[in-house]
């Protein structure tokens, strides 16, 4: 077994391998080992689970992931750091790592075939440039249990938010319909190299076995969501009219369909909450029938 990275040994690695960080790539390393630490403790990890990690970077939480016996599984997109990758993971026998772009990796699968498992974890310090579109991706694959992930603070602040606050969004109704956020401690920014411009937080999110809310049609809540918040100084019935949803439902068509939902026509879409967006589902269907 290769002993484990230590994150002070980490810039003399990429030092010896000629290695520049990307701020494009979202290459803030984490250099603390109290930190790797806590977001190990936080996995909570259990010997034979599978996780996935997304952007091993240097490997330094790779390693210790790994150190909880768990199977791990990096994809990373950077080619460069695989002699750093080989040298910091070579000799642990229950991590693979693999070159791709985390957006298009069909996760569930890549699991099955490199595991053979169904389920797993995702635990990752996430590039800052697609946190949110990675996100989405992890939710839409059905194997993941749960993620606890190091994110930007602003993002952690969407994930948790209720209807009517400034932070609240579609993507807080998304992550919330398929998940319980939570926000579980604050990552100051002196914790990288390099150090980034905004503070972090770790969060959990745990995969809902069942959904908070009955959707009929999943598709057809999410347009909604993106309608209702896609105007955000319109009332609802203008942005969902002006978002066209359904060819020739009127301004007037929505306020019907929202009064017969129990939804005032001129609230604004950021008042809805996850069960309002079900209701609205519903009066929709009835209106289409
Ligand atoms: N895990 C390491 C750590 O904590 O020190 C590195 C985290 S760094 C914030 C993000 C990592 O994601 C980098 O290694 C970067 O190269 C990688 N990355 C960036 N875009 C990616 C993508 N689309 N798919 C997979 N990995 C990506």
């Amino acid at each position: 077994m290769s002993e484990q990275v230590s994150p002070g040994k980490v810039r003399a690695i990429l030092e010896k391998h000629n290695i520049h960080l990307r701020k494009s790539l979202g290459q803030n390393f984490l250099m603390d080992g109290n930190m790797v630490r806590k977001i190990v403790t936080a996995s909570r990890l259990l010997p034979g689970d599978v996780v996935v990690e997304i952007g091993p970077g240097a490997g330094t939480l790779t390693a210790a992931l790994a150190g909880t016996c768990a199977r791990v599984l990096a994809v990373e997109l950077d080619k460069r750091l695989l002699p750093v990758l080989e040298e910091v993971l070579g000799g642990l026998q229950n991590v693979t790592v693999v070159f791709n772009d985390a957006l298009k990796v069909d996760f569930d699968r890549l699991v099955a075939e490199v595991t053979g498992a169904t389920t797993y974890k995702v635990v990752a310090n996430l590039p800052y440039y697609i946190t949110t579109p990675l996100i989405m991706h992890l939710l839409r694959q059905s194997g993941v249990a749960g993620m606890v992930l190091m994110i930007q603070q602003e993002v952690a602040e969407r994930l948790v938010a209720g209807p009517g606050s400034k932070d609240y969004g579609a993507f807080t109704v998304a992550v919330q319909y398929y998940c319980r956020p939570e926000i579980l401690f604050r990552v100051p920014r002196t914790v990288f190299f390099p150090q980034p411009e905004v503070d972090s937080a770790v969060v959990r999110l745990t995969k809902r076995q069942e959904r908070e809310v009955t959707v009929d049609d999943e598709d057809l809540f999410f347009t909604l969501v993106r309608g209702a918040f896609g105007q955000r100084r319109k009332t609802l019935a203008n942005a969902l009219a002006g978002a066209k949803i359904f060819p020739g439902w009127t301004r007037t068509t929505w306020e019907e369909v929202l009064e017969r939902a129990g939804i005032d026509p001129r609230c604004r879409g950021e008042t809805l909450g996850l069960k309002e967006f079900a209701v609205l589902v519903r009066a929709c269907r009835q209106r289409l029938m």
